[in-house]
């Protein structure tokens, strides 16, 4: 087995690109890192996280309490009393944790720096099957209860509820959609479609929750004849709604218009992988970190509608941002085909792989293939006297992406960088041998952003090698 090439600094030298950073349009005189206003720190974790749940847990139970409290014994003890009792608990519950589910992936800015996109888009898919097993529950529930009641059939219970009650009909064209939107978030279901057909059906989650939404109100239990409750349920909603539309919709309009981006710039930076240099207004004004990535969407014919995650891959720097992209399917693929000129859109800047997660001095910075972008904009943003030891993997050094710039910066901050060439094969990432680049990696802040296998690795022999769980941070380029 021929072993991986490993080099101290200096790294073998990639082939000469032309240079796209600084932009070259920029004068000499001001090729100098225009300091950011630095984005509001990150607000401390366990606060968020204990806020967060008791706003829930509050939410939770004052739900309960309207389901339970709509209850009468003598209701309980009629026949199909207890299933439509029950049916009203889990219905309750149900839209309860609905409004918690849009809310995780309402990218809320404070919450979206205290925990990070990917932290809440998981929890986003752990709930989101609760809350479709209790909608099923309701619904199956309430039928068999109202059946028993009325002395008929389910069939026939059915077909009364649909033509019968006022908006029964439209919830259950809505939970068809929420139930489309969950089937298609199945591992096994979402790895067989395109990314965009999965996006287009969960958009319309929306249009479900709000055909459900008339039905709670119109003929809920809990809500008939009770303003108050009322009143609450439709503000939990009406405000999911708000905040849905300001973050997703309303922010991203006003930044996008307000930086009026545009692609100045596209060169290569590697085997199919390609700088795009892009110009702005205001950029100063932008709250961002290097690590950072945003939603991007070039508005051109084809490409309009679709928004994807690239990081950037440089620090704002007079008037222009930088991402990097590797062509991986259509997407990424038709961008090096880009005008300058291309306007482009953005929502976010989004991640919490950013300096504010240090705790301590030293960081070890970890990047492979194109998952060295957001460890060369981090870069650019650590304090000046925090103590860098850069460690970059590529199977040819003209596969890691701005080779030469992590040369010059780490240089510049006196730091070390390792290059970690060869097939994959040959590679080995355990402690040990983490332990032999950096001996005093168990005192550092390991960052790591890479494929998936790459980083799992890693992370794990870093925790061998004794660095705390919380001193590891990870970027994920997958949803
Ligand atoms: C936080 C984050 C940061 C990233 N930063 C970079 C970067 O700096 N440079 C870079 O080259 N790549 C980056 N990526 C990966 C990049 O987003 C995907 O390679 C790209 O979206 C693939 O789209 P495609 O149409 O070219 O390929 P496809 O073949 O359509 O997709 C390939 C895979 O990418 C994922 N994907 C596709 N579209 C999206 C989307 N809109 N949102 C989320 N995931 C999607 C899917 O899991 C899919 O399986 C990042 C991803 C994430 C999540």
């Amino acid at each position: 087995m021929t072993a991986p090439h490993l080099s101290r600094q200096p790294p073998p030298k990639p082939p000469v690109r032309p240079r796209n950073w600084p932009p070259p349009s920029v004068p000499p005189s001001s090729r100098h890192v225009v300091r950011m206003p630095h984005r509001f720190p990150a607000p401390r974790r366990p606060l968020a996280v204990d806020a967060l749940a008791a706003a829930a847990g509050l939410g939770l139970g004052i739900s309960l309490a309207l389901g339970i409290s709509s209850q009468t014994v003598s209701a309980l003890h009629a026949p199909g009393g207890i299933a439509t009792a029950l049916g009203r608990v889990t219905g309750m519950l149900s839209g309860y944790a609905m409004v918690v589910i849009v809310l995780l992936s309402a990218r809320i800015p404070p919450l979206e720096r205290a925990l990070g996109q990917d932290r809440l888009i998981v929890w986003h898919r752990r709930l989101a099957p609760w809350g479709l097993y209790l909608l099923l529950a309701h619904a199956v529930l309430i039928t068999v209860g109202y059946a028993r009641a009325a002395k008929t059939g389910l069939l026939a219970e059915i077909g009364q509820l649909l033509w019968s009650y006022a908006g029964i009909l439209s919830a259950t064209v809505g939970s068809a959609l929420l139930l489309a939107a969950g089937v298609t978030s199945y591992r096994r279901a979402r790895r067989r479609m395109k990314y965009e057909t999965w996006w287009a059906v969960h958009l319309y989650t929306y249009l479900g929750l709000g055909l459900s939404f008339i039905h709670q109100i119109d003929t809920g239990a809990p809500f008939v004849g009770h303003p108050l409750a009322t009143t609450w349920w439709t503000s939990l909603w009406v405000g999911a709604l708000v905040v849905v539309l300001t973050f997703r919709v309303g922010l991203p309009l006003y930044r996008s218009v307000r930086h009026d981006l545009r692609v100045a710039q596209i060169s290569p930076a590697g085997p199919n992988t390609w700088s795009i240099v892009l110009s702005g207004r205001h950029l100063e004004k932008l709250p961002t970190a290097g690590g950072q990535f945003m939603m991007w969407r070039f508005l051109r014919r084809e490409l309009w509608w679709q928004a994807h995650p690239y990081s950037l891959s440089a620090t704002p720097q007079a008037g222009h941002l930088r991402i990097t992209v590797k062509e991986l399917g259509d997407h990424s693929t038709a961008l090096s085909c880009l005008t300058p000129g291309t306007r482009v859109a953005f929502e976010g800047p989004y991640g919490v792989f950013t300096a504010d997660a240090r705790q301590s001095r030293n960081v070890l910075l970890v990047g492979a293939g194109v998952g060295a972008t957001p460890i060369r904009a981090l870069l650019d943003d650590l304090p000046r006297d925090t103590h860098v030891v850069v460690l970059l993997r590529g199977t040819r050094p003209e596969d890691i992406a701005h080779l030469d710039e992590f040369e010059r910066l780490v240089t510049k901050r006196r730091g070390l960088l390792h290059t970690l060439t060869g097939p994959r094969h040959t590679l080995r990432l355990d402690a040990p041998s983490l332990h032999t680049l950096v001996p005093d990696i168990a005192g550092r802040d390991v960052f790591v952003c890479g494929p998936d296998e790459f980083t799992r690795r890693v992370v794990t022999a870093a925790r061998d090698a004794g660095v705390p769980a919380a001193h590891i941070h990870h970027e994920d380029f997958t949803f």
